[in-house]
């Protein structure tokens, strides 16, 4: 199934879900920028929420806000009984610490899986692994490459192939590119997000059988770009745009779910 069809699969699911809760989830978005990028992310996830049935509010504030005053915010979001989970759109203007922030929401509401405390994953990794085990893709003893280490999809991603017991290698910005010709070349899945336009090109060899992610957003006057450069010949490749970021955005409404239930 392609990750279109996929996600409107899941929908219908969710939806029905939705409609049998006597109680609606409710959820928050708190966004401060006002870029292209914020703009877009915010306006797909209000999107979803209501073609889903679920409550979603847009709570704006002025992109100079302090950072203490959106601690105050967070505090109030943390005890409203209302409110079931809620995000803070990411990323913050210069003059509050994201990692503060992301360490002030409650564990029990925090829907994109950012605090270490969470009982949820953050939704780039959790949305990979639903499509891929709906796929049907084994993890048992394969080859994963996870290129990329940051806290919000590297390395939750590389923890996750590891619970499924992947072999996982995680590569990033101090690898040689011999070495990473040499582990792609046995791969079985491959994770990038790296965030370089084309990183992965056909100079490199893959097995046939081969399962890219590209989780790249990469965006110039030609629109967007993934990580890896289109057209790979393996087995399947995720799209940009309308691959991980669908994925995403679905692992965002399921992990709302999983709290509301
Ligand atoms: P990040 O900047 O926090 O981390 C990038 C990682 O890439 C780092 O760990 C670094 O070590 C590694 N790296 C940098 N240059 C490298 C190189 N030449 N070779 C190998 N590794 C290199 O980024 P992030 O937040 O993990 O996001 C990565 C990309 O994924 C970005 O393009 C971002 O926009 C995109 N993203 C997409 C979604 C989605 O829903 N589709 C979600 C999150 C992030």
């Amino acid at each position: 199934m392609t990750i279109k069809e996929y996600i409107k699969a899941r929908k219908e699911e969710i939806k029905a879900e939705v409609a049998a809760m006597a109680k609606k989830p409710n959820l928050v978005i708190v966004q401060l920028n006002e870029d292209e990028a914020s703009k877009a992310y915010v306006k797909g996830k209000l999107k979803d929420a209501a073609e889903l049935g679920i409550n979603a509010k847009l709570l704006k504030f002025p992109v100079e806000m302090s950072e203490k005053a959106l601690l105050k915010e967070i505090a109030k979001l943390n005890k409203d009984k209302k409110v079931d989970g809620f995000i803070v759109q990411m990323p913050l203007p210069k003059q509050i610490n994201e990692e503060t922030i992301k360490l002030a929401v409650a564990p029990e509401k925090d829907v994109d899986g950012f605090h270490p405390m969470s009982a949820l994953n953050p939704c780039t990794p959790q949305g990979i692994m639903n499509y891929l085990k709906h796929e049907g893709v084994e993890f048992l003893g394969k080859n994963a490459v996870v290129i990329g280490r940051s806290n919000i999809v590297g390395k939750p991603m590389a923890k996750m192939l590891l619970k499924e017991s992947c072999n996982v290698t995680v590569l990033h910005s101090k690898t040689s590119k011999e070495d990473m010709t040499r582990y792609l070349k046995y791969a079985d899945i491959v994770v990038v997000a790296v965030g370089r336009k084309h990183l992965i090109t056909k100079e490199f060899e893959f097995k046939p059988s081969a399962i890219l992610v590209d989780v790249g957003i990469n965006r110039d006057e030609e629109g967007l770009h993934g990580d890896i450069e289109p057209g790979m010949p393996v087995a399947l490749q995720t799209p940009v745009p309308g691959g991980v970021g669908l994925l995403t955005r679905l692992a965002l409404m399921e992990n709302l779910l999983k709290i509301g239930r």
